[in-house]
């Protein structure tokens, strides 16, 4: 079973590259540079440097004891919290400032939900100098007003997205007529392994590292590189996949994503793909989406604005059907409990994202000596005001 991308761009009957024609170009000009730019030796070192002196590289593979001794196994944290800017999106941006410039591009363009990719793709373009518009729903903008101004003061424009629901699709859409106008020199980083074919498996590739150095850390650390069990949050699914990526050919390696219940499956205010969704078309690739009979997307929820999106990545959709990933979800409450699980046992406050990852533990059964990597795919500072309110702090 091939679990990676074919030659056409699909991952089994997932993929491919759903885009209006105006946008051909741009995308082609990616899927036939990408491979061999991130191949080449020099873009190689230039991405290996700047994860470890700027992003603070490898990151910690951490053995939990006090979790441990509660789930009767070895549970260690793979520590993406603790990289610059305070999660794993950084991994991306790194990979794709360098590509952008490689590829003679002068300005940046993304679309960013809760701001977090917005802030991480404005980071990279202050640190090579280039130009950053980033694009973000008229409601999420008077939500996230700190991300908002972080992207401001690192010196990008963040242009409000006004039609629709004026949250992250309407964003994408704009980002998208963008990129059209634009097709010369501007580079779209999109923040997830979603989108047309190549970008899933590029960004895929960036955060491969996770799974990279877990691999020789847990060799390191207990003699043996395999795990018995990895677990990663699922969004679009790219912190999981950094962490699947370099494990998904052994296959008694057990890969679990989690993916958000919100207020719970059946209550109408989820982000459970696997569970509820159907085959379709989102942002140009063929995956797994929540839709209504005839086809319209669903508007999904979750507590953690990271996990709120309706789709997943197309490898993904093609680990679920092809039964190699196992598919769980975790309600808001399950996810904030555990998040205040891991503060108290271990003083590490993560994303609430990360949490959901977390709280998929208290469901699983455990041999003794069982190796379990957990990707603490952030850091909670972002998420206080939510738990304060939760828990009354
Ligand atoms: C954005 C985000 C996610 C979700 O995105 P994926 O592409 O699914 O990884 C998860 N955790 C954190 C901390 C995030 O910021």
């Amino acid at each position: 079973m091939n679990y990676f991308v074919d030659e056409r761009g699909y991952y089994g009957d997932f993929g491919g590259a759903y885009i209006p024609e105006m946008l051909y170009p741009n995308v082609e000009e990616l899927r036939q540079k990408y491979q061999a730019i991130i191949d080449d030796e020099q873009f190689h070192q230039e991405f290996k440097a700047l994860l470890k002196d700027y992003v603070g590289r490898p990151s910690p593979l951490y053995l939990a004891k006090r979790l441990s001794d509660k789930y009767g196994a070895n549970i260690f944290l793979k520590r993406e919290d603790l990289n610059h800017t305070g999660a794993h999106k950084i991994n991306n941006t790194i990979g794709q400032i360098l590509l952008a410039e490689k590829l003679g591009k002068k300005r940046i363009i993304a679309e960013t939900g809760a701001g977090q990719h917005g802030v991480a793709t404005a980071t990279v373009c202050a640190l090579r100098g280039l130009e950053c518009v980033v694009y973000m729903g008229e409601v999420d903008i008077k939500r996230q007003a700190p991300n908002v101004a972080r992207m401001k003061m690192l010196g990008a424009k963040v242009v409000a997205a006004t039609s629709g629901s004026k949250t992250l699709k309407d964003a994408t859409n704009e980002a998208m007529r963008d990129w059209i106008s634009n097709p010369v020199d501007t580079h779209y980083i999109i923040g997830s392994v979603v989108g047309p074919h190549p970008y899933p498996d590029m960004v895929a590739q960036f955060q491969s590292i996770i799974s990279f150095e877990t691999k020789n850390q847990l060799l390191e650390q207990t003699g043996k590189s395999l795990p018995d069990y990895v677990l990663a949050c699922v969004g679009g699914g790219s912190n999981a996949m950094g962490m699947f990526y370099h494990f998904i050919d052994d296959e008694t390696v057990k890969l679990i994503a989690v993916e958000a219940a919100g207020k719970g499956i059946d209550s109408g205010f989820s982000a459970a793909t696997t569970t509820l969704g159907k085959e379709g078309v989102l942002h140009g690739s063929r995956s797994i989406l929540m839709q209504t009979a005839d086809g319209q997307v669903v508007e999904p929820h979750s507590v953690s604005a990271g996990l709120d999106y309706p789709g997943i990545g197309p490898q993904h959709a093609h680990l679920f059907k092809t039964g190699r990933g196992l598919y769980a979800s975790i309600t808001d409450e399950e996810a904030l409990q555990a998040g205040l699980l891991l503060t108290q046992y271990e003083g590490i406050i993560p994303a609430i994202e990360s949490a959901h990852a977390l709280a998929y533990l208290e469901k699983m059964q455990f041999k003794a000596g069982d190796n379990v990597v957990v990707c603490l795919s952030g850091r909670g500072d972002k998420d206080m005001e939510t738990y304060m309110k939760y828990f009354n702090l």
